[in-house]
C-alpha cells in the first residue's frame, strides 16, 4: 500500500514520508469510486457532475464555451445529455439497460424511440467476440448516429423478436465544459498537466489521470511553488483545441507540461517525450523513472495519443509529454467495461502518484546557477560549509556534492545536470547549492 520504498535511491524524504502517512492510494481509489458510475461525455452534465465533485477537493473553476463557437479548424459540437436508454423485447424485459451500465448506450447517440426487429437492430449493435464478457466502449461525436454496446455473450442470446429501443437523450445547442485550476507560483512561468474528462465508466482511461491530478493539484497548493501551474480537466482533443484556441496568449508561458492517463494499471511506466524531445520535463521524466527503481519505458513522441498531440502541435510546439503506465490501446481491458475499478488498485495508483509528484518537484527544484568564485575552488572552511559538512554522517558525499556544484555552475548546468553526472541523489546537490546560494558563491541565472 505505502509507496514508501518505491524511490529509494532519489531521497525525497519529506515527500515519501507525506506519502507513507497518508494513505494516498486508497483516498484516490475512493475519489474514482466516486466518479466511476456519473456518464461523461466530451460535453453535458456528466462532466459537469464531475467536475463538481472535483471542486470538493481543489477550487477549479468551470468554463462553459457555447456551441458553435470556432476553434481553430474545429468547432465546439452540440451538448448531449443522457437520462435513461434500454432495449426490450416483446415480453417487455429489459435485456439491455443504460442504468445497469453508462457503457451500454453508444457515447452521443441520438434520441430514439421505436420497435424494431433483430435484423434492423443488428447494424446499432455493437460487441466484443474476443472477450464475450466485456460490454465495448463506442462513440460517436461527429456523426449522427444511435446504438448500443453490449457483451456478446448478451448479443448471442437476443432471440428473433420485435424490440423496442428507447434512447432518452437530447443533442442540442449548449456548451462544452471544462475545469481550469491555476496555483500561482514565484514565476509567471507554468507547468500545464492536462488530463481528459470525457470517458463514462471507465477507470484507467481518464479517471486514473483526472486523480492523480487533483492530488498533485492539492499538493502544489499547500505551499507556493517556483513555477505557476496549470491544471486542465478537459475533454480529450476537442477540449486542448479549445483551451488552445481561446488561451492562445498564455501558451507563452508554458514552459514544461505533462499529460496524464492511464496511470493506474499494473504495467510498467510509460514515458512519451514532448516532440521536441530534449526538453527539461523528458529529462526529469526520464531521471525520475530511472531513479525509481520500477520498470519503465520511454518512447518518442508521435502524433497519435491523448492531449499532447495537441500541445505538441507545430503551431505551439511546447514541452509537453505524456506518463503512462499501459499506453492506449496496447491492454485488452482498454474501451471496454473491464477497465474498471478492479483493474486499478490503489497499490498502482500510490505508485505512479509518488512518481509524477516526484516530477513535479524535481521540475520545482531545478536551477542552473553561477558560481561567484570561479577561480580556482572557494575556501569552503572560512564560510562555515567545511566544518558543518565535517559534522556529518555523510561528511564525504556532501562535500562532493559541494565540489560539484561548484565545478559545474557555470550557467550551462542544471542541478540536475550536476545530479546525473556526479550520480549523487538530485536532494544531496539541492542541499549543497542552498548551501552555497546562502553564502553567496552562487546566483541564480
Ligand atoms: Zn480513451
Amino acid at each position: 500500500m505505502t509507496p514508501t520504498n518505491s524511490l529509494p535511491s532519489l531521497d525525497v524524504s519529506e515527500l515519501e514520508r507525506q506519502l507513507s502517512s497518508s494513505d494516498v492510494g486508497q483516498a484516490l481509489h475512493q475519489l474514482m469510486t466516486r466518479l466511476y458510475p456519473i456518464c461523461r461525455s466530451i460535453t453535458g452534465n456528466g462532466v459537469r457532475e464531475t467536475l463538481s465533485i472535483l471542486q470538493e477537493s481543489i477550487p477549479l473553476t468551470v468554463h462553459e464555451v457555447p456551441s458553435g463557437t470556432e476553434v481553430f479548424d474545429w468547432t465546439v459540437p452540440k451538448e448531449w445529455n443522457i437520462r435513461d436508454a434500454y432495449i426490450k423485447n416483446s415480453k417487455g424485459e429489459k435485456v439491455v439497460d443504460f442504468k445497469n451500465c453508462n457503457l451500454h448506450v453508444l457515447n452521443y447517440s441520438v434520441p430514439i424511440h421505436q420497435t424494431v426487429s433483430l435484423d434492423e437492430l443488428r447494424p446499432h449493435l455493437f460487441t466484443l467476440p474476443d472477450y464475450p464478457e466485456w460490454i465495448p466502449y463506442r462513440t460517436s461525436y461527429y456523426k449522427e448516429n444511435w446504438g448500443f454496446c453490449l457483451s456478446h455473450n448478451q448479443y448471442l442470446s437476443l432471440q428473433d423478436d420485435s424490440y423496442e429501443v428507447y434512447i432518452d437523450s437530447s443533442l442540442e445547442d449548449g456548451h462544452l465544459t471544462y475545469g481550469e485550476y491555476y496555483i500561482p507560483g514565484e514565476s509567471r512561468e507554468e507547468v500545464l498537466i492536462s488530463c481528459h474528462t470525457c470517458h463514462p465508466s471507465l477507470v484507467n482511461d481518464n479517471l486514473s489521470g483526472i486523480s492523480i491530478a487533483v492530488f498533485l493539484a492539492q499538493q502544489l497548493s499547500q505551499r507556493p511553488p517556483h513555477y505557476s501551474y496549470r491544471f486542465l480537466f478537459i475533454p480529450g482533443t476537442i477540449g486542448s483545441i479549445t483551451w488552445l484556441a481561446l488561451n492562445e496568449a498564455k501558451v507563452a508561458n508554458i514552459k514544461h507540461g505533462l499529460v496524464l492517463t492511464c496511470i493506474g494499471d499494473s504495467g510498467k511506466f510509460t514515458y512519451k517525450k514532448s516532440r521536441r524531445g530534449e526538453t527539461t520535463i523528458d529529462q526529469i521524466a526520464a531521471y525520475v523513472l530511472e531513479q525509481s527503481g520500477h520498470p519503465f519505458e520511454i518512447t518518442d513522441f508521435i502524433p497519435y495519443g491523448y492531449d499532447e498531440r495537441q500541445y505538441c502541435s507545430p503551431g505551439f510546439n511546447l514541452a509537453v509529454g505524456c506518463m503512462m503506465r499501459s499506453p492506449h490501446a496496447t491492454f485488452p481491458e482498454y474501451h471496454t467495461s473491464a477497465d474498471n475499478l478492479q483493474f486499478v488498485t490503489p497499490e498502482n495508483l500510490a505508485t505512479s502518484f509518488s512518481v509524477c509528484a516526484t516530477v513535479l518537484q524535481v521540475l520545482d527544484q531545478d536551477r542552473i546557477y553561477l558560481n561567484q568564485n570561479p577561480k580556482c575552488e572557494p575556501r569552503l572552511g572560512k564560510r562555515g560549509l567545511y566544518r558543518n559538512v565535517a559534522g556529518q554522517a555523510e561528511a564525504q558525499l556532501n562535500e562532493m556534492a559541494l565540489l560539484w556544484v561548484l565545478n559545474l555552475s557555470d550557467g550551462s548546468y542544471s542541478l540536475l545536470d550536476i545530479a546525473q553526472r556526479s550520480q549523487l541523489p538530485f536532494d544531496t546537490i539541492k542541499q549543497a547549492a542552498d548551501a552555497l546560494l546562502q553564502v553567496g558563491l552562487l546566483v541564480e541565472v
